[in-house]
């Protein structure tokens, strides 16, 4: 009868629920033991010169690598790690290892601009900026060849903390680039409001139908008389990169030239030849 079966509805229903506690539970768990075992590791995409097909610069893109569940990707930890805090030492981490191997590639003669990711929960914690400034001491990092991506919801706060925290980057000598630019809210003003340098197009406009393109020249228009440096994101096919060459986009990163890589990867393939194709 409809009773018993909303009956057992429910109970298939609070089933579940316990099942994804527990399962949240326990990867919150791995987690903590993976920072612990310092299981994290920052993998690296090249961004190339759409000029000069040179190699100018990387993206940290952060890995765990889990003797249980193998290499696992930013979208099945980073949510997590967001909502329990664990974000913040892993982030720190990330600047650390980061600060480490780009003085390492410096001194052997690759010296390349690296960009970081931050999550909204980062971005709002009052201990990022002495949590970096920390890490990059240790690391003996330099922050002039660092550049801080952020989304453009971070900046929707009504406050001025958004504002303290760029100021605070860019006077470290950071620079600031918006990362998925174009699926948010857009707000070229927030481009002119806060000491932004960089605007990285999201991959849903290099990848789109058609019909995104128009916008997609907007914005890159937008960006030219901002003076913005503009990077175009998830370049697959060479039909996107002669689309891209034949507009004012200074950069792009994609699978077309590489995948994030581990270091070793990325600097046997870039130290010697950083031509990208
Ligand atoms: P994101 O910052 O927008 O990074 C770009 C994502 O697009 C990366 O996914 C990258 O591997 C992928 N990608 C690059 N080129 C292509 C392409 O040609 N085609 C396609 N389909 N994808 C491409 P990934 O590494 O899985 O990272 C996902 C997200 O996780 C990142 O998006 C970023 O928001 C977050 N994330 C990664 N590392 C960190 C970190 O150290 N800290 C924080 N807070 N977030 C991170
Ligand atoms: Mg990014
Ligand atoms: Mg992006
Ligand atoms: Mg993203």
């Amino acid at each position: 009868c409809a009773k018993e079966r909303g009956r057992n509805d429910m109970a298939y229903y609070e089933e579940g629920l316990a099942v994804a506690m527990r399962q949240r539970t326990s990867l919150e768990a791995d987690l903590r033991h993976a920072l612990e075992r310092d299981e994290f590791e920052v993998f690296y995409q090249p961004r190339v010169c759409v000029h000069t097909r040179r190699v100018v610069g990387a993206e940290a893109l952060l890995r765990w690598r889990s003797p249980e569940r193998g290499l696992v990707m930013p979208d099945d930890f980073i949510p997590v790690c967001e909502s329990s805090g664990l974000i913040m030492p892993i982030g720190l981490r990330v600047f650390e290892q980061v600060a480490r191997q780009q003085a390492e590639w410096a001194a052997r003669g690759l010296d390349l601009q690296i960009s970081v990711n931050l999550s909204p929960r980062q971005f709002s914690h009052p201990g990022l900026l002495d949590g970096i400034r920390a890490a990059l001491r240790v690391a003996a990092g330099r922050p002039a060849r660092l550049e801080i991506e952020i989304t453009e919801s971070m900046l929707l706060a009504r406050d001025e903390r958004p504002r303290e925290v760029l100021d605070a980057f860019e006077a470290m000598g950071m620079s600031i680039a918006l990362d998925d630019f174009g699926t948010g809210y857009s707000n070229l003003a927030a481009l002119q409001r806060y000491p932004i340098h960089t605007v990285k197009i999201d991959k849903t406009f290099i990848q789109g139908l058609d019909t995104d393109r128009p916008l997609a020249d907007m914005i890159v228009s937008m960006c030219r008389l901002m003076r913005l440096t503009v990077v175009a994101e998830g370049v697959e096919t060479c039909d996107q990169l002669d689309w891209i060459a034949g507009r004012a986009i200074d950069q792009y990163q994609g699978f077309l030239c590489a995948r994030a890589l581990p270091a070793a990867a990325f600097e046997a393939r870039f130290i010697d030849e950083p031509l990208a194709a």
